[in-house]
C-alpha cells in the first residue's frame, strides 16, 4: 500500500523557518526568516490534514487552493505546486511573505483548533515561489494574441500590477502611471525590506515590462493628466491607493521633529534602494542617535519602530492608547519588534509635545479600557493626575491614511466617492458610475491589506476582459 503522504500534525510538529537573532538582524534591512530547506518544506507540508472544508482556503481572499499545493509540495511535486498557486495568486512569495496569516489563513487552520499548530502556509508559499523563480518556472505573462484595445492603470501598486498582469495576458495593451520613480506602490516605499526585501518586487516589475506592460513613472496624476489618459485608453483603473496622513492636532504638533510615518518610511526605504535622499541624509529621517517614540499600534507603527532599531535609534518607544490585545497591528510583529528592543508603552496616548523649535519630549497621557462603546469596541478614558513627559528627539505619527480628494485632483466630479472619500466601486468589478472607469485596492476599501488588492486587480480585470469579450453588458456591472 502506498505511504500515506499527509495527515502528520500529530507526529511533526509546526516549525516556521528559522528566524535571524535579534542581535544580528538589528544590523540592517534584510529579511529576518530564512528559506525552508526543500525536505523541511515537504516536512511541514505534510502536516496538513487535507481536511473536507477547507477553512484555509475560505480564508484566504484570493481562494488560494492551499490543499492541493501543500499535497503536491510534500510528495515533491514542485512545478506543479507552483502552477496552482499561481493560478489564483499574482505575487504568492510576496503574500507568503506578508500577509498577516494569522487573520486570514493560518488562523482557521482546523488543526490549530485541535490544539496542534497551524501548518505554516505563508512560508510554504513562499517557498514554493521561490524556489520557482529559482528554476526559472515564473516566466513572463506574454498574450497568445493582441488585442485592438488598452487599458490605462493610475497606480503601480499591486492592485494594479495584479491587473496590470491579468490584461496584458487577455491581450490588452497596458499603460501604468505613477507618480513615484519606481513601481510597487507601498511594496516598494512603504513596507521595509526586513519584511520584503527590495528586489523580490523589483523582478516582478522587470516581469511585468518583459511581457510588454508600459510603465509612465513620475507622472503624478492630476486633472489634465487624467483628462488625456481617459481619451487615450477604452477603460481607467484607479488604483491610488491611500495617502493622506490622519493627523493630531495639539499643542506643539508642529515642532520640527514631529514626522509622518510614510515620508519617514518612504525616506529610509529610498535609502535601501542607495538614493540620495536630501532629507534623510541632513538628519531629519534619520533616527541615528535619537530617542525616538512612535505613535500608533497598527503595521504601519511596527514598521516604524523597527526601521528606527535599523538606524541606529538610542531609544525606541511606541505608544498605543489601548491595551496590547487590542491593538490593530500583527502580534508576529510586535514579537518582532519587542525582541529587537522596542519598548511598548501601552495604554498611553499623547497630550502634546514639548520643545521650543524642535521636539524635546512628548507629554503622555495613561488610559484605561472603559465600557464598550457602540461598536463594542472598549473605549480608551484618561487616567486623571498620571500624565508625563517622554523624552525625544523624533517622533513619528502612524495614526493611519485617508484618501485624497480625487473627483478634485482628477477634475471629475462625478467620479462616486463615500463619505470617507474613498471611491464607490461595485462590488466584484470595480466599475464606477463613470463609463469605463474602475477602481480598487485601497482607494475603495480604505487602508487594507495587499493580498485584496490583489483580490481587486485579478477580479477588475476579468470584469474588463468579460466585457470586451461580450459577455458582460456595462449596466450589469
Ligand atoms: C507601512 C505600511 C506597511 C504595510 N504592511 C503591510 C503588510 O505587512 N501586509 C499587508 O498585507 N499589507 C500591508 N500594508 C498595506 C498594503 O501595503 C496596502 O493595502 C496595499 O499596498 C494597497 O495596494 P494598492 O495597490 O491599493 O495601493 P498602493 O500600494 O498604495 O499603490 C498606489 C500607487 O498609486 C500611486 N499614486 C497615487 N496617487 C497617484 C496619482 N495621483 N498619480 C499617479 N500615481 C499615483 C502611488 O504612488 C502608488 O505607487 C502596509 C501599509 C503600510 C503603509
Ligand atoms: S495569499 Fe495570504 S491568506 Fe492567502 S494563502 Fe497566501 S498567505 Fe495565506
Amino acid at each position: 500500500m502506498a505511504k500515506q503522504p499527509m495527515l502528520k500534525f500529530v507526529q511533526i510538529e509546526r516549525d516556521m523557518p528559522s528566524k535571524r537573532d535579534a542581535t544580528d538582524r538589528k544590523e540592517d534591512f534584510d529579511e529576518i526568516y530564512a528559506e525552508y530547506a526543500a525536505a523541511k518544506a515537504e516536512e511541514q507540508a505534510s502536516r496538513c490534514s487535507q481536511c473536507g472544508v477547507p477553512y484555509c482556503q475560505s480564508h484566504c481572499p484570493l481562494h488560494n487552493n492551499i490543499p492541493d499545493w501543500l499535497r503536491l509540495t510534500a510528495t515533491g511535486r514542485l512545478e506543479e505546486a507552483y502552477q496552482i498557486s499561481q493560478a489564483t495568486n499574482t505575487f504568492p512569495e510576496i503574500c507568503g511573505r506578508i500577509c498577516p496569516q494569522d487573520r486570514l489563513c493560518e488562523g482557521n487552520c482546523v488543526i490549530e483548533q485541535s490544539g496542534h499548530g497551524t501548518v505554516t502556509i505563508g512560508s510554504v508559499e513562499k517557498y514554493i515561489t521561490d524556489t520557482a523563480w529559482e528554476n526559472g518556472w515564473v516566466t513572463p505573462g506574454m498574450p497568445q494574441h493582441e488585442r485592438n484595445a488598452s487599458v490605462g492603470i493610475i497606480g503601480a501598486g499591486p492592485g494594479g500590477l495584479a491587473a496590470a498582469d491579468m490584461l496584458r495576458r487577455a491581450g490588452f495593451g497596458v499603460t501604468v502611471y505613477d507618480r513615484y520613480d519606481r513601481a510597487g506602490g507601498l511594496l516598494t516605499y512603504g513596507i521595509p525590506g526586513f519584511k520584503l526585501e527590495k528586489d523580490i518586487v523589483m523582478r516582478r516589475v522587470d516581469q511585468l515590462e518583459k511581457a510588454g506592460v508600459e510603465f509612465v513613472l513620475n507622472c503624478d496624476v492630476d486633472a489634465d493628466i487624467f483628462a488625456a489618459i481617459h481619451a487615450e485608453h477604452d477603460a481607467v483603473i484607479i488604483a491610488t491607493g491611500v495617502y493622506k496622513s490622519r493627523d493630531i492636532q495639539m499643542p506643539g504638533s508642529g515642532l520640527a521633529g514631529v514626522e509622518k510615518a510614510i515620508d519617514y518610511l518612504t525616506a529610509s526605504n529610498r535609502k535601501s534602494f542607495g538614493d540620495a535622499v536630501e532629507e534623510f541624509d541632513s538628519g531629519r529621517y534619520d533616527a541615528n542617535g535619537k530617542r525616538v517614540v512612535v505613535i500608533g499600534g497598527g503595521d504601519t507603527a511596527m514598521d516604524c519602530v523597527r526601521t528606527a532599531v535599523r538606524q541606529g535609534a538610542t531609544s525606541v518607544k511606541c505608544l498605543y492608547r489601548r491595551d496590547r490585545a487590542n491593538m490593530p497591528g500583527s502580534q508576529r510583529e510586535t514579537q518582532n519588534a519587542e525582541e529587537e528592543g522596542v519598548i511598548f508603552e501601552w495604554l498611553s496616548a499623547p497630550k502634546g509635545f514639548t520643545g521650543d523649535d524642535h521636539v524635546e519630549g512628548v507629554m503622555v497621557q495613561k488610559m484605561r479600557l472603559g465600557q464598550p462603546d457602540a461598536s463594542g469596541r472598549q473605549a480608551p478614558e484618561v487616567i486623571e493626575g498620571a500624565d508625563y513627559v517622554e523624552d525625544a528627539e523624533l517622533v513619528i505619527k502612524a495614526l493611519g491614511f485617508e484618501p485624497e480628494d480625487l473627483p478634485k485632483l482628477f477634475g471629475q466630479a462625478d467620479l462616486p466617492v463615500t463619505r470617507w472619500g474613498t471611491v464607490k466601486a461595485a462590488f466584484r468589478t470595480g466599475a464606477t458610475d463613470m463609463d469605463g472607469v474602475y477602481a480598487i485596492g485601497d482607494i475603495v476599501r480604505g487602508a487594507s491589506l495587499v493580498v485584496w488588492a490583489i483580490r481587486d486587480g485579478r477580479d477588475c480585470a476579468e470584469a474588463i476582459i468579460e466585457r470586451f469579450d461580450g459577455k458582460t453588458a456595462i449596466a450589469a456591472e
